[in-house]
């Protein structure tokens, strides 16, 4: 039986007020008047409420440039949805805050992609936003909303990331999330700035060794191959993997796209995730459920048996997978391997 989705993303415009380098969007400046209106969005969170009870994450572009994004919060909110929220941080102010607080918001991520305004300014191409997301930051724990905080990896801000994690510790984030850049949408452009796949290891083992020193919640997004390192790993230390040493990465797995998760565009385009364009329908045409339970992308990327390359013969790759969108980046077919991950399938 096909489980509803348990986390969507989704797209609630793609006008942003910055053109961040490697922006999965591409966004644009103005709001697009194809976009679904407010009884559209209501209209979707009754069925997805009818059919289950996702997280859902509101996001962009900047969600806030919506004049309806506190309505459409509120609506989620009052159907019995945890309702969170993605942001630049540019936008929000005090009253943004108090308001998205009003709505029943309960957790808001920001942005931070590097441990300094330059490297951070940098990548957003925008001189101020670091200072911007550290006003914002203050306003939501005013308003007394949890927060985390984002981070992409690239080869621009790899050496800071330790910083970026003391930085989300002094700031008592509840959560660092490190997203591994997917080079698609803008990303496309900075392909050359993807860490190869030995940094990627590099990392992710770090990134392991972290989550035992700190008390904050770390997550390794869009890395899939991390569920397999965790694995390697607690191998190596003879201990197994359950909630009370791994957390909550003990009862997930590597990519939720397509069994856990999905993406909904700003004009109700469904896709495994905002990063693979392999669309599954559109909700202006058929229910989600009917999306949701049958279309051939999902039920490709649910059939372990059809991945590809080393993904299909890997030990691993009920945990982990690979990530679909960069195979489909790298070869136009989304069940092919995963193009960034070192392991040899069978060399255990
Ligand atoms: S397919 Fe890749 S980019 Fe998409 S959710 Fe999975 S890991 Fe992330
Ligand atoms: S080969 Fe594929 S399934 Fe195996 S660990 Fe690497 S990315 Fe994951």
């Amino acid at each position: 039986m096909i489980k509803p989705p348990r986390l969507i993303a989704w797209e609630l415009t793609r006008a942003c007020n910055l053109s961040c380098r490697h922006c999965r969007a591409n966004a644009i400046t103005e709001l697009d008047s194809n976009e679904l209106s407010t009884t559209e969005a209501e209209h979707l969170i009754d069925q997805l409420r009818e059919y289950g009870k996702p997280i859902l994450i509101l996001t962009g572009g900047e969600p806030l440039l919506r004049e309806d994004i506190y309505d459409i919060a509120r609506y989620g909110t009052d159907k019995g949805l945890r309702v969170v929220f993605a942001t630049n941080g540019t936008l929000v102010t005090p009253d943004v805050a108090r308001r998205l607080k009003d709505a029943g918001i309960k957790r808001i991520s920001i942005s931070i992609d590097g441990s300094d305004a330059g490297t951070h300014d940098d990548f957003r191409r925008e001189p101020g936003s670091f200072d911007s997301s550290l006003k914002a930051i203050q306003y939501i724990k005013d308003a007394g909303i949890g927060y985390q905080i984002n981070s992409t990896v690239t080869k621009r801000n790899i050496t800071q990331i330790p910083a970026i994690l003391d930085l989300a510790i002094e700031l008592k984030a509840d959560a660092l999330h490190i997203f591994l850049l997917v080079p698609t949408g803008r990303g496309k452009e900075i392909e050359e700035d993807e860490i190869p796949p030995e940094e990627y290891e590099r990392v992710l083992n770090w990134f392991y060794d972290q989550q035992k020193e700190v008390s904050i919640q770390l997550k390794a997004t869009c890395a899939p191959h991390y569920f397999r390192i965790m694995r390697q790993r607690a191998k190596q230390e003879g201990i197994k993997i359950t909630p009370k040493t791994h957390g909550f990465e003990a009862m997930t797995k590597g990519c939720l796209g397509g069994t856990g998760f999905c993406f909904i565009s700003h004009i109700g385009e469904v896709f495994p995730c905002g990063y693979l364009p392999a669309l599954a329908g559109n909700i202006r045409q058929q229910s989600f459920k009917d999306i949701w339970e049958n279309s051939k992308v999902f039920n490709d990327i649910r059939d372990l048996s059809l991945l590809k390359g080393k993904c299909g013969k890997c030990e691993y790759r009920a945990v982990c997978g690979g990530c679909r969108a960069r195979a489909y980046a790298a070869t136009g077919d989304y069940m092919d391997e995963e193009p960034y991950c070192m392991y040899q399938p069978g060399s255990e």
